[in-house]
């Protein structure tokens, strides 16, 4: 049984050892047509690889929002801060 609160903090169940074998060579569209049918087998299964799909589509996305559109300077002060070393 496991522990009260484990796997809470994240709000993910878990963590799946399928979860970084497959899903980063699926998010970067590197699979070829049996591994990605594999992956989505997976995707579908796992509770917390879908979690995790969706938050790492999320992460790109924003990524590439954020190249593209111009940041707010507040916010570019913000992340230039944390930056840099202490
Ligand atoms: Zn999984």
């Amino acid at each position: 049984m496991p522990a009260p609160g484990a796997g809470i903090v994240l709000g993910w169940e878990d963590p799946c050892a399928k979860c970084e074998e497959v899903l980063q060579p699926f998010l970067d569209r590197e699979l070829d047509e049996d591994e990605r049918a594999e992956a989505e087998r997976h995707l579908d299964a796992c509770g917390y690889c879908r979690k995790r799909y969706v938050f790492e589509e999320r992460v790109r996305m924003f990524v590439r929002q954020a190249v593209v559109e111009e940041m707010p300077p507040g916010l570019k002060a913000k992340l230039s801060a944390l930056r840099t070393p202490l």
